[in-house]
C-alpha cells in the first residue's frame, strides 16, 4: 500500500514557506505578521486559496480560528486535527507557527495524492493570535476554542492603537471569502501540532524529530512601581521617590530568588517602561513584566508566590502594585497520539527522541479537552522569535513525512 509520506513534496513545502514569508517580510529576512493585521489577512487568504485548490472546505469560528477539512468516509467520526498559527512576533521568523500550518496542508495533500481514504476527516487548523504580540493574550484562539467562556473577554482586548479584537476580526471577515461558521470545542479525535523546536536540543543531538513529552508551566506578572517625579538637579536623594531605583532593587532581588544552579528555571523581565523617560527628571513610574517557566508545578507555585513579597520588601519609599496576568499549568503529552508520531518516525527510520518544550503552544489548550501531541523539527542554533530564525528544507520535510503517516494512522 502507498504511504502518505512518499508523496510529501519538499520543493512544494519550501515554496509555500517562501510565499507566506512575503506577508510582513522584514528587511532582515524575518516576518512581522501580527495577528489579525493586513499581513495576517493576506496569509489567511493564501492558505484558503491553497485549500480550495485541494478541494478542502474552509470554516472559521467566532475568534477567527480557521479550519480546512478533507472529509473522511465516516462523517459522524470526530476529525483528526493538525495545524498551528500563521501570526508572528513583531520581529519574528519564517517558520515559527507557519510551519505547523503548512506541514498539515502538505500532509493532507500527500494523503490525497497517495489515494488514501481516511475514515475520519482530516482538518488543518490555523489558530488566531498564538503570539500575543499585537493583542497581548497568547494562544488566544486555542484558549477560546477550548474554553468558550473566555470569548467576550478576548473580543474586548485592544491593541496599542485602541483597536479591539472584535473590530479586527470584522475586518478579517470582510476581506476573506465567506466561510462556514464553526462551533468552539467541537469533538476532536486527536490533534498533532508540528513546530520548529525553538531550542537547540535536536540540532545538538543530531535528531530530526522531537516528540514532545511535556510543556513547561508559566506565570506572568505585571509590576508597577509608583514613585514621584522630581527635578534631577534640586531634589536631594533623601527626598526622592525614585521609581527606577526601586524597580532595579526589586529586579535584582528577584534575580537572586529565581537563580537556579541547574539552569531549569526560565526567568525574564521582558518589558521595562520608565516614565517620564526624561533625562533630567527623577523617574516617577516604572512598569515591568516578569515571565517565568518551569516543568514542575510545585516550583511554579513556590517561586511565583514569593514575587509580591519581594516587590514590597524592595520598593523603598515607592508604592508597588503586583498583578499576576497569567498562569499556565505544566502539561504532559502521553497516550496514543504521541505514540502514533513515535511509530511513524520509527517506521520511516527517522531519528527521533522525546523532548520537553520550554515554549507554550496552542496544543496545550487543545489537550485540556482532547488527546493531543506535538512534533518538533530542528531549527538553526535553536534561534526563534528572531528574524534570522532558520530551518532546513530536509528537516521540515522529514517532519511532514512523519506527520502525514501519523495522521493517516490516527484517522484510520
Ligand atoms: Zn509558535
Amino acid at each position: 500500500m502507498k504511504k502518505a509520506s512518499d508523496f510529501v513534496d519538499e520543493k512544494r513545502l519550501w515554496q509555500r514557506h517562501v510565499d507566506m514569508a512575503r506577508f510582513g517580510a522584514t528587511s532582515k529576512g524575518g516576518v512581522n505578521r501580527q495577528a489579525l493585521s493586513r499581513e495576517d489577512i493576506d496569509a489567511r487568504a493564501l492558505l484558503l486559496k491553497w485549500g480550495n485548490e485541494l478541494g478542502l472546505r474552509g470554516a472559521m469560528d467566532d475568534i477567527g480560528n480557521m479550519f480546512l477539512r478533507q472529509p473522511g468516509t465516516d462523517p459522524s467520526a470526530a476529525p483528526v486535527l493538525s495545524g498551528s498559527h500563521l501570526d508572528s512576533q513583531k520581529t519574528g521568523g519564517r517558520f515559527d507557527g507557519v510551519y505547523g500550518v503548512l506541514a498539515a496542508l502538505e500532509a493532507v495533500q500527500a494523503v490525497k495524492q497517495a489515494g488514501i481514504e481516511t475514515r475520519r476527516s482530516l482538518e488543518i487548523v490555523n489558530w488566531t493570535n498564538e503570539e500575543g504580540s499585537r493583542f497581548e493574550q497568547g494562544c488566544m484562539g486555542s484558549q477560546v476554542w477550548a474554553d468558550p467562556g473566555k470569548l467576550q473577554k478576548m473580543l474586548a482586548l485592544k491593541d496599542s492603537q485602541g483597536v479591539m479584537v472584535a473590530e479586527a476580526l470584522n475586518e478579517v471577515r470582510q476581506c476573506l471569502p465567506k466561510l462556514e461558521p464553526r462551533p468552539f470545542a467541537f469533538p476532536v479525535h486527536a490533534l498533532i501540532e508540528a513546530h520548529i523546536e525553538q531550542g537547540p536540543v535536536l540540532e545538538m543531538t543530531g535528531t530530526t524529530i522531537g516528540i514532545v513529552s511535556g510543556m513547561h508551566g508559566s506565570r506572568r506578572f505585571s509590576i508597577e512601581v509608583q514613585g514621584e517625579e522630581a527635578h534631577a538637579g534640586t531634589t536631594p536623594a533623601a527626598a526622592r521617590k525614585d521609581a527606577l531605583f526601586a524597580a532595579i532593587d526589586i529586579v535584582n532581588a528577584l534575580r537572586k530568588i529565581f537563580h537556579d544552579p541547574q539552569d531549569v528555571v526560565r526567568f525574564t523581565v521582558g518589558r521595562f517602561e520608565v516614565s517620564p523617560d526624561a533625562l533630567a527628571v527623577v523617574p516617577g513610574h516604572v512598569l515591568f513584566t516578569i515571565d517565568f517557566r518551569h516543568p514542575e508545578e510545585c516550583v511554579l507555585t513556590q517561586l511565583g508566590d514569593q514575587v509580591e513579597g519581594i516587590c514590597r520588601q524592595w520598593a523603598g519609599p515607592c508604592d508597588v502594585a503586583v498583578k499576576e496576568t497569567r498562569r499556565a499549568a505544566c502539561k504532559t503529552f502521553e497516550g496514543f497520539v504521541p505514540e502514533a508520531i513515535t511509530r511513524a518516525a520509527a517506521e520511516l527510520n527517522i531519528p527521533h527522541m522525546p523532548i520537553h518544550s520550554g515554549a507554550g503552544h496552542d496544543a496545550r489548550y487543545v489537550l485540556d479537552r482532547y488527546p493531543a501531541a506535538m512534533l518538533f523539527v530542528p531549527c538553526e542554533k535553536g534561534i526563534s522569535h528572531k528574524e534570522n530564525e532558520n530551518a532546513t528544507p530536509s528537516d521540515l520535510t522529514a517532519g511532514v513525512r512523519v506527520l502525514a503517516d501519523a495522521l493517516v494512522a490516527l484517522s484510520a
